[in-house]
């Protein structure tokens, strides 16, 4: 089949708004493919304004109602939701990795922190409480209450399409507000087949929206007058721009951005975990994850040992569709992200950075995919050791002791995650008193708080104050009134 055929066939996403699945009727689409094979299996439509702003009405006249709706009766929604997507979890996974290319592993894991957020969400009767103190001065009480505020929506990237929403609009309509949420173009089917979960749930029309777009539609929601918040992840410089714009229009921003994650391994470190657990987060979902290890700061004797067993543990990953069996890791998300991927080893070559591995060898025709590449010498100064690359391109600094280690990660702009290797109680606490990295860990790979802890970085690595699910959620969704009595 020609790629034009292909293209006549391929599924037009739809738009659900007011309760209702909505045809979109723009020129503009974005053609999706499958990573592992590049065929074109959808076509997102490009929204704007016109697109959002009926969702924005459908939203806004479902928020009284939704808003006088008893918490506890809000939550059955919820709770329907989270056994739908628990009967239809494996059907999910299949679609994160037929639309994103990571491993059916991955994909499952991705879905399973998806749900978890729900279940958190359901907490809201007790996490939607407020607080009071009577006599505040002789006679007087008082109280505060959360409430919630409107319509908020979210914006998402493309390395986690089923996660990354539910990161929000559970937390949002839990706590009274109404939602609509823009995929990332990329990726859109799994949250088209959330939103048929949501649809079954029983949701009132109106509650939950979804609009499908790009950069007009992410450009239409920060311009919105009736859009209270916005929650954003994805690249550094989109997150700066949403989190700009977005305040200047007076809205509610939490804008989750890029990262370059720096590990720090010690002598004393147990180097199996250790190597283990390097290359697990540098190239579990092709290296396309923000929590990814970006750069190992090795330390004295620790810096050979590593290499040593990281190149021995790349030897052993396979590469592949991730819908098949026995595949360590899948492609990556298109055909241009792969080429600037590729940009980066060669500047990381020309810069004078020893390619220890080289990922470009030896790479299946269809598809995006890449090997996972190994770089040792690399300096902080060089491209490969400052940018973000979000490919299977880990970087190794030779480090003469923690001090060092730490002020590279100081000097770095971004700080989202950071992990360090060691046995000794001193310098982990040390690495955790110091880090900038607002998501650290300590013998562990992937720094991921789970649904119940705030998610976010430090740095530019994120814009605002409130991070990501967990209590901060609540505080993020709803505004904090004060009510002083006196009879
Ligand atoms: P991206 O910034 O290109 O896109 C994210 C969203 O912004 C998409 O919905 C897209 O439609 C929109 N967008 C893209 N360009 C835009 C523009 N110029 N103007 C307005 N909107 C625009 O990010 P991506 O490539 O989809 O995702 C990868 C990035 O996301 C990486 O940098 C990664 O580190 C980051 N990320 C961060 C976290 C976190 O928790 N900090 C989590 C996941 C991903």
């Amino acid at each position: 089949m020609t790629i034009e055929n292909r293209v006549d066939t391929a599924q037009r996403l739809r738009d659900y708004v007011g309760g209702a699945w909505v045809d979109v009727d723009v020129a503009e689409v974005h053609q999706v493919h499958n990573p592992a094979t590049g065929e074109v299996i959808g076509l997102t439509p490009l929204g704007g304004h016109g697109e959002l702003d009926a969702a924005v009405r459908a939203a806004r006249a479902a928020f009284p109602a939704w808003r006088r709706t008893p918490v506890e009766d809000r939550v059955q929604c919820l709770f329907r939701l989270k056994f739908l997507l628990e009967e239809n979890a494996e059907e999910l996974a299949r679609i994160v990795t037929r639309e994103n290319g990571k491993t059916l592993p991955e994909a499952r894991g991705s879905v399973r922190r998806g749900i978890q957020m729900v279940e958190v969400a359901t907490a809201a009767p007790s996490l939607l409480m407020g607080q009071s103190l009577e006599d505040i001065a002789t006679g007087i009480d008082c109280e505060s209450v959360r409430q919630p505020m409107g319509v908020f929506a979210c914006i998402a990237p493309f390395n986690f399409p089923a996660m990354v929403p539910m990161w929000f609009f559970p937390f949002a309509v839990a706590c009274g507000n109404t939602f609509i949420c823009k995929p990332s173009e990329q990726v859109p089917f799994s949250q088209q087949f959330v939103w048929k979960l949501i649809d079954e749930a029983g949701f009132p029309p109106g509650v939950l929206n979804l609009v499908n777009g790009g950069k007009d539609a992410v450009n239409a929601i920060l311009e919105h007058p009736d859009i209270e918040g916005v929650s954003f992840v994805g690249s550094t410089p989109v997150a700066k721009y949403v989190y700009e714009k977005g305040a200047a229009t007076g809205k509610r921003v939490q804008s989750l951005g890029g990262a370059k994650n720096f590990i720090i391994v010690m002598p004393d470190a147990d180097m199996d975990q250790a190597i283990g657990a390097v290359a697990e987060s540098a190239f579990g979902c092709a290296g396309e994850r923000c929590l990814a290890a970006s750069v190992v700061l090795a330390v004295g004797d620790a810096h050979e040992k590593m290499r040593k067993g990281l190149v021995e543990h790349i030897r052993g990953l396979a590469i592949g569709d991730g819908s098949q069996d026995g595949v360590d890791m899948g492609p990556m998300i298109s055909g241009p992200h792969k080429e600037r991927v590729l940009g980066h080893i060669e500047q990381g070559v020309a810069e004078g950075a020893e390619l220890v591995m080289d990922g470009r060898d030896d790479v299946p025709d269809d598809g995006y995919f890449l090997r996972p590449t190994l770089f040792d010498r690399v300096d902080a100064d060089m491209k490969i050791g400052h940018e973000e690359i979000f490919g299977p391109v880990l970087c190794m600094m030779p480090m003469n002791d923690l001090d060092q280690a730490l002020e590279v990660t100081h000097k770095h702009p971004l700080a989202n995650a950071s992990s360090i290797f060691t046995a000794s109680g001193k310098s982990a606490r040390k690495f955790r008193y110091e880090v900038d990295a607002s998501m650290a860990a300590v013998n562990i790979g992937v720094a991921a708080p789970m649904s119940f802890f705030g998610f976010g970085g430090a740095k530019n690595s994120f814009f605002g104050d409130l991070k990501a699910h967990g209590r901060e959620a609540f505080d993020f969704f709803t505004d904090r009134k004060v009510f002083i009595s006196r009879w």
